[in-house]
């Protein structure tokens, strides 16, 4: 009672505080002044992600994001993508959120060599993992593949709509632009030999999105398998389906690789599919069980909770709607 009592009163003194300091003397103001614009010269510089990409096999390195949805203090950087070498040129797995993550994930790559990007390959549409694809075009004159659903949903000159635009700071997505994907992905797989390097991009169809690819490197045994494999987090099935996701992961775990990339996440070994495999094989179980009970679409998170992963980042944020999303989903296909 004491603290809603004293509150009000701090938040008045505090609100006060400018007012001050606005009467004091112009050396002050002065000073407060040079300060603003320093902060401001800083602030428009956008943020510093100190990037240290890591090597999970020869030739490939990976930018590992954090486990969090796009926040001003991620500044995007929530997904992952990663650099292979090839003779003369860098091939890109998915691009990051903005330009200026591009631009420093180049930076810190051209120190291990430098060449050019030639390629950049891309997962699907959620524009955390290709928003910054614009920088390599611009500067490399890149050949962007990637799903044709990212010319349908996002047009370029539309950038204040998409998601980094409304959630990141101004200095922070200066420069991203929509991009125009210069090869649409095909259905099945589709080999690609660049550099002496030869990659497999293969179609999974509607599973973590609406159209997804995982990128198969068959020399070294890597899979880069973007979001239809995520650890440490909950993923989100906003625009997925349950059945796809199930399928996608037995293509991913059908397919020999000693490392495998998640979309999210930072378990690169055998393990890496392990969450995601349980995750949907518990919610396809739990659903189909509800629905042999007659439980309604609005009793649907009371009765199905995935409790074994309560520890997982984004649970509470994202769990329950994938929980509706699977029950109308398989509502549906009963
Ligand atoms: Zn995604």
């Amino acid at each position: 009672m004491l603290k809603k009592i004293v509150n009000p009163l701090v938040i008045a003194s505090v609100a006060l505080l400018p007012l001050m300091s606005a009467c004091s003397s112009d050396t002050r103001t002065e000073a407060k002044a040079s300060e603003s614009v320093k902060k401001e010269v800083t602030a428009k510089s956008g943020k510093d992600f100190k990037l240290e990409p890591k090597k999970v096999s020869e030739g490939i390195y990976c930018m590992f994001g954090v486990l969090d949805g796009p926040t001003k203090e991620n500044a995007g950087f929530m997904s992952n993508s990663c650099y292979i070498e090839t003779e003369g040129s860098w091939v890109l797995w998915d691009a990051g959120a903005t330009y200026k993550f591009a631009e420093q994930a180049y930076a810190a790559m051209k120190k291990i060599k430098d060449m050019p990007v030639s390629t950049v390959i891309l997962s699907h549409e959620h524009d955390d993992h290709w928003l910054g694809a614009g920088y390599y075009q611009k500067n490399f004159g890149a050949k962007v593949i990637g799903s044709k659903l990212i010319g349908e949903h996002f047009k370029p000159g539309h950038e204040a709509e998409t998601r980094m635009y409304t959630i990141l700071k101004p200095e922070d997505v200066e420069g991203t632009k929509i991009i125009t994907v210069d090869e649409t992905a095909k259905e099945g797989t589709t080999t690609f030999t660049i550099g002496g390097v030869e990659m497999k991009y293969v179609s999974l169809g509607q599973a973590h999105s609406e159209d997804d690819y995982l990128l198969y490197l068959p020399g070294k045994k890597v899979m880069l398998a973007a979001d239809v494999i995520m650890n440490g987090r909950i993923t989100s099935n906003r625009d997925g389906s349950v059945l796809g996701q199930i399928k996608a992961i037995d293509t991913v775990k059908s397919m020999q690789w000693d490392v495998c990339v998640p979309g999210h996440g930072f378990i690169t070994d055998k393990t890496a599919t392990d969450e995601s495999t349980l995750y949907f094989k518990l919610l396809k179980e739990r659903i189909i069980a509800a629905l042999d009970d007659d439980v309604e679409a609005t009793e649907i998170n009371e009765v199905v909770t995935l409790p074994e992963f309560k520890k997982a980042a984004m649970y509470d944020m994202l769990n329950s709607n994938n929980v509706s999303a699977a029950y109308t989903e398989l509502e549906m296909a009963d």
